[in-house]
């Protein structure tokens, strides 16, 4: 674990292993979701919107090598990164064909400074032929699944319009571990109609699945979801940053220790409606390292003396 901080982090895992500042590069390699487009359900998760859950700063539109070349150029003045991970990002990057998906998956890895990928997808879009061409990948590059659990529990997964039930998601991360594919799992806190209760049987859930890293994200309001027009008449609460700080912390005292943390809330960027605390993300961070240290404790400090 890094010396500041009381998590293992993602970043100390890709300094550790490549020796450098590495950064995530987000892409859109133009995909669809089968919850946007009729498959699964129209209109796709209450908080998404039409842009597929992409970063802000994706250029959606390029071609995959020109948003490889501007974001790292971006990424190098900002944060002195020397190697990147090509993200796919933006809506189910693993909804198409499998030799289709390989001619996409291969663009980013022809150049060199891209060291390993990340595939964000849906637990429903993971049939073998897809999985076995991530395992090949997998021995060959550095490389991630994302898919997107955000709770256990059905009833809350049908609210948010999610059109996968819990045991598809259980079902994906057993065939994926088969497989021995690195697989992170996104989880929101503060989901309509959940107790803290609700949320901590989810974060246990992620030990019991055995699974390799999580995204945590605060429920947030972006622009064009359809869970602004709750916000906007008033029937969407959401947490105050004190009740978020603290509720991390709580989370992360129950994490498995081995679990790679590679996000404590998400980035609305321009398009956040709220909540405005969010908008200052490097503060929340600091708030929740300075609860955990407040505490004396750290990511899975409960599951030793519960
Ligand atoms: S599965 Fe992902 S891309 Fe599809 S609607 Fe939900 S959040 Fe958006």
């Amino acid at each position: 674990m890094a010396e500041n901080k009381r998590y293992k982090t993602f970043n100390d895992e890709l300094r550790l292993r490549f020796g450098c500042r590495v950064q995530r590069v987000s892409l859109d390699a133009g995909f669809s979701c089968p919850n946007r487009d009729g498959n699964v359900g129209t209109g796709g998760c209450t908080f998404c919107t039409e842009r597929g859950s992409a970063a802000v700063g994706v250029q959606t539109g390029l071609a995959i090598n020109q948003q490889l070349e501007q974001s790292k150029e971006y990424l190098r003045g900002k944060f002195r990164a020397e190697r990147f991970l090509a993200y796919f990002q933006a809506f189910s990057n693993t909804y198409a064909p499998p030799a289709l998906l390989k001619t996409i998956y291969e663009l980013p890895l022809q150049d060199p400074d891209i060291v390993g990928l990340i595939v964000g997808t849906r637990p429903d879009c993971l049939p073998e032929p897809v999985l076995e061409l991530l395992a090949e990948l997998h021995k060959r590059t550095y490389l991630w699944l994302e898919i997107g659990m955000q709770t256990m529990h059905d009833s809350t997964l049908a609210n948010i319009n999610r059109g996968h039930n819990h045991a598809c998601l259980v079902d994906a991360v057993k065939r994926c571990k088969d497989k021995g594919i690195r697989v992170c799992l996104h989880l929101i806190l503060g989901l309509q109609g959940e107790t803290r209760e609700d949320m901590m049987q989810s974060v246990l859930e992620l030990n019991r699945l055995g699974v390799d890293g999580v995204k945590l994200h605060h429920l947030h309001v972006i622009r064009g979801s359809i869970l602004e027009q709750d916000y906007l008449s008033d029937n969407l609460r959401l947490m105050e940053r004190s009740e978020y700080v603290e509720l991390v912390a709580d989370v992360l005292e129950l994490i498995e220790p081995q679990i790679m943390i590679h996000r404590l809330m998400g980035d609305g960027g321009s398009q956040l409606v709220a909540p405005d605390w969010s908008r200052r993300k490097l503060e929340v961070l600091n708030l929740i390292d300075n609860e955990l240290a407040k505490r004396n404790s750290r990511q899975g400090s409960r599951l030793l003396i519960d």
